[in-house]
């Protein structure tokens, strides 16, 4: 395969400085270009060391996914030995030619490759942001994302997690094919319409990654914008052993390669948007723990209301008092507080049905007194649980007073309804 390559990069129009870096690798044909993130230095750092882990581990021989997962282990790395580099992380777009035909794209992030094949530009790679998301479930138009306020938040990034998730992408092409890759500094500030416009009229892979570059900072310059184009001047399955080559444009060495050390400016910046992406998926951490911390809370309480809780309940044929609540509540179950003698069966029938039903609930004083007012309704009926039979009437005087548990219910039933 025989391809071409250019780049240009430009802080914007309103960023301090470009957090971006990207890779021309020649000899490897291998390109990539990263967007970095991160407060104070460390977006610098997190692409400038995402891009050249991945130069060393592809030109070790290894397979570009394997690559990427190593950039990504040498951003945590990085960040772990540095406090004012933690939190830092990088977006990974990387292009290599494998066999006579095909490119295989490697992704994580927003930044992007798009590929130009007879005049028509397709995007090939699918960002890793939450409005992209949206978009996917049909939640957003792609016209609502274009405009959102949070189109900058990412929901992959390298520096975040091990291992990290890698898309992979395999590219046929031919002769006359480009391959663009950018980062969102573009994207967010030029629409595709106008990128692929541009693209297809500008034979000159430098002169189109300036014009790009240029039209990114025409409508705003919001954003650090970096841009690598890749033209496919031969492709062809049989040279599928042949070394490839790149042809790179002529540009100065100091944006040829994005593997130099990132300048040092430790002046205070004014807080930028972009940090607000790797605060994304650490937001979700953020956002989890006070609400665990609320249910733990409410757990709390409602274990503290269980257990501080007493009502009167029936044991069988006995009223007991219960401590918690009936039916229980969060595993916490009633246990037996206290047993009181009084039998059930020799309850007037509201107060037997008000122990049936649990519904007298409250404090242990109340039970307490509530337990005594049974009590008292009881010992005159303690031996009146034959009240229903005939022959209680013809019993021991004592027979009169198992009038009082009817009287009772009419009474109460009278200033009921
Ligand atoms: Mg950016």
């Amino acid at each position: 395969m025989k391809l071409a390559a250019a780049s240009a990069t430009d802080q914007g129009r309103v960023r301090s400085n470009n957090e971006d870096a990207f890779l021309i690798d020649d000899q490897r044909a291998l390109f990539a270009v990263a967007d970095g993130m991160g407060g104070h230095r460390g977006g610098e750092v997190a692409s400038h060391t995402a891009i050249e882990a991945l130069r060393a581990a592809i030109a070790n021989g290894t397979p570009l996914h394997d690559a990427i997962t190593r950039a990504n282990t040498a951003v945590l790395t990085r960040a772990a030995g540095d406090d004012e580099l933690a939190g830092m992380g990088t977006t990974m777009t990387a292009v290599v030619a494998i066999g006579g035909r095909q490119l295989l794209i490697g992704h994580v992030g927003d930044s992007r490759a798009y590929m130009l094949h007879e005049g028509t530009l397709r995007r090939a790679t699918d960002d890793h942001s939450l409005v992209e998301e949206l978009v996917r479930e049909g939640r957003l138009t792609p016209e609502q994302a274009e405009a959102h306020p949070q189109r900058a938040i990412v929901t992959r990034a390298l520096g975040v997690d091990d291992p990290v998730d890698v898309d992979l992408y395999t590219l046929d092409v031919e002769a006359g094919d480009r391959v663009v890759l950018c980062s969102d500094g573009l994207t967010t500030m030029v629409r595709e319409r106008d990128i692929e416009r541009l693209a297809r009229a500008e034979p000159d892979p430098q002169r189109l990654a300036e014009a790009l570059v240029a039209a990114a900072n025409d409508a705003g310059g919001e954003d650090n914008v970096t841009v690598v184009v890749v033209d496919v001047l031969e492709a062809d399955a049989a040279l599928a052993h042949d070394p490839t080559t790149v042809i790179a444009e002529q540009e100065p060495p100091v944006s040829r390669s994005a593997v130099i050390p990132p300048p040092d400016p430790p002046a205070p910046r004014e807080p930028r948007p972009k940090g607000s992406r790797s605060r994304a998926v650490r937001g979700a951490i953020l956002v989890l723990l006070p609400l665990l911390f609320i249910v733990g809370i409410a757990a709390a309480a409602l274990g503290w209301y269980a257990r501080s809780s007493y009502f009167v309940g029936a044991s069988g044929n006995e009223v007991v008092i219960y401590k918690g609540v009936p039916g229980g509540v969060l595993g916490w179950n009633p246990t037996v507080d206290q047993r009181t003698g009084v039998a059930l069966g020799s309850l007037p029938a509201l107060d037997r049905d008000r122990v049936q039903t649990n519904s007298s609930r409250g404090s242990r004083a109340t039970a307490e007194a509530y337990v005594g007012r049974l009590r008292a309704a009881a010992t005159t009926t303690t031996t009146s649980t034959t009240t229903t039979r005939p022959k209680t009437t013809t019993t021991a005087p004592k027979r009169t007073t198992t009038t009082k548990p009817r009287v009772t219910a009419t009474t109460i039933a009278k200033a009921g309804p």
